[in-house]
Formats: structure tokens, C-alpha cells, sequence
């Protein structure tokens, strides 16, 4: 399928590596200019030249930390007028809620919300102004199935999936549409991370918590990341026009409910 976005703008936040960077692959394989953001430097440059020789592909990286406003005038000053905007970074660790400070809360609503809505905000207007745009969070399963040991995604990654659904109808008929993906588990650094934080003195290991969860998952697996970047160059095609404020699970089935 032609995608019909070749030639386009993208700047992707959270793209070194995980799913960030396998969606600046798959845009960059359709022909899409890529620029691609993430905080250590040395290996977002590392990602944008193995992405450029993998697909061809004009590839930019950004050493940016996407929380900051520097950091986010820096992305926007490498792709100034994207097509399309990926919101993506880290997430934050497991934990009790009795344990997150204010200061723990505020730095969640920065990552998982604040920044992305910063992003939208600086990029919506042009993008309906040029009559064409597609936006898309990746956030987490976690707005949906909502995990205690994750307030802080499951609250700061509600927020945006319910500020995009509030503004999404303003820009579809001018062809700019805004969706969330809601990863289940996939094999990244960051569920890696996630399990590791999972693990408590004397109960099961890493690799014990690792194979569990696989085989929890209807398919008995974790997703691979290239399979959230096909979905996720749907979304940006311009054969996706007609979609738009979604939150749109990937998720091996894991999600229990009929809708
Ligand atoms: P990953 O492999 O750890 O990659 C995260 C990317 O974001 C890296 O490029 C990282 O690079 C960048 N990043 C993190 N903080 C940033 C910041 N402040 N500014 C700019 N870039 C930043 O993660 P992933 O597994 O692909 O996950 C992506 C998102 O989905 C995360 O929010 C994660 O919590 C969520 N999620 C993941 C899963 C899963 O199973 N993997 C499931 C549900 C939700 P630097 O560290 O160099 O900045």
C-alpha cells in the first residue's frame, strides 16, 4: 500500500530507540524527512545514521530533553513545520502512590502530558493552516487498564489521552487528525526497565517476572516494535484522514473488554 506521504515532514520525540525510533524507521522507509529527538546525545546520532543507511531515508537527530522548554525549542527549531508530530519518551517507575511526592507528580504531568500537549500546541495551527496533519501519542495500555503500582502513568497519560480527545475534531476537516497508541507489553529498554522495578527482595526473579508476563498476554508474547510503527504509518498516511481522536490499543488482545 502506497502510504502518499513521501516527502513529508516528521519530527518524532523518543525516537532512539524502542518504538520511537521503529517508527522514525518505518516514516523514513515511506520516504518521510525524519527528524528524531531523545536526551543522549551520542546515541540519537547513532539511530539517525543506522535509520538513513537502513532506509535511504534523510534522517536528523536532536539531543533534546523533551521536558524542558529548550528542549523542545530545539526540536521544533531542526523541523520547524512537521506534517507529523510523534509524541513519545520515557515513562516513569512503578511505585505506591502512598510513596509519590508533589515533586514525583509534577515531573510525571511534564513528561507523559505537559510536554506533549507543549508539542501539539506549537504545531496544530500550521498543520491545519498547510491542510495537512497527523498527530499521534504513544502512551500506554495503562489508560485503559488502569494498574495500581502506576498511578502516576495511569493518571498523567489519562490526561493527555483526554485533552486530545477534547481537540481533535478541531483540525480533521482540514485534514490533521489526532490519535494515542496505547502499547501493551512490548520488548524494549523501557519494559525492561519496568520489570526491574517489578522485582523485590525475595520474591520472583527478573527472568521469572519476564516470562510471566509474556504468557499472561492472549498472544503469549511481547510485541515487537515494528509492529506499533506499522499501525502507528497507517495513522500518518493520508489514507487515515477520517481518523482522529482515538485511543487505539496494540496490545496482543491483553485488554478484556468487548469495546
Ligand atoms: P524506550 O525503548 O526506553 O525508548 C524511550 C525513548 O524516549 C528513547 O529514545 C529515550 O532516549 C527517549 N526519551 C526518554 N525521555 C525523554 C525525554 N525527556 N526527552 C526526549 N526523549 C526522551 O521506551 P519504549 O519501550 O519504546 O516506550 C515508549 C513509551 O511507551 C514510554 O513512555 C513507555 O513508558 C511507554 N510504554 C512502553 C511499554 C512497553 O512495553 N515497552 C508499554 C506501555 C507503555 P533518551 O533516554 O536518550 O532520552
Amino acid at each position: 500500500m502506497d502510504l502518499g506521504i513521501e516527502g513529508r515532514r516528521a519530527l518524532l520525540t523518543g525516537a532512539s530507540k524502542g518504538m520511537g525510533r521503529a517508527c522514525a524507521e518505518a516514516l523514513a522507509g515511506e520516504g518521510v524527512d525524519v527528524t528524531i529527538v531523545a536526551r543522549n546525545a551520542e546515541r540519537v546520532h547513532l539511530a539517525a545514521e543506522e535509520i538513513a543507511a537502513a532506509t535511504g531515508g534523510k534522517v536528523t537527530a536532536v539531543a533534546a530533553d523533551i521536558t524542558s522548554p529548550d528542549g523542545r525549542a530545539a526540536a521544533l527549531a531542526a523541523c520547524p513545520e512537521p506534517d507529523i508530530l510523534l509524541n513519545n519518551a520515557g515513562g516513569r517507575k512503578p511505585g505506591d502512590f502512598r510513596d509519590h511526592t508533589h515533586d514525583e507528580w509534577i515531573a510525571a504531568l511534564d513528561l507523559m502530558m505537559l510536554a506533549p500537549i507543549e508539542m501539539i500546541r506549537a504545531t496544530f495551527d500550521g498543520m491545519i493552516a498547510r491542510g495537512f496533519g497527523r498527530i499521534v501519542n504513544i502512551t500506554s495500555r495503562s489508560v485503559k487498564i488502569a494498574q495500581s503500582e502506576l498511578s502516576l502513568s495511569n493518571g498523567a497519560r489519562s490526561g493527555l489521552v483526554g485533552f486530545c480527545a477534547g481537540i481533535a475534531r478541531e483540525g480533521v476537516a482540514q485534514n490533521v487528525t489526532v490519535n494515542t497508541l496505547l502499547p501493551g507489553i512490548f520488548a524494549t529498554d523501557a519494559q525492561r526497565e519496568h520489570v526491574e522495578g517489578l522485582v523485590v527482595t525475595g520474591g520472583p526473579s527478573f527472568e521469572d517476572i519476564w516470562a510471566e508476563r509474556a504468557a499472561k498476554n492472549p498472544a503469549r508474547r511481547y510485541g515487537d516494535p515494528s509492529e506499533i510503527a506499522a499501525y502507528f504509518a497507517f495513522l500518518c498516511s493520508a489514507k487515515a484522514g477520517y481518523i482522529t481522536g482515538q485511543a487505539l490499543l496494540i496490545d496482543g488482545g491483553s485488554y478484556p473488554g468487548t469495546f
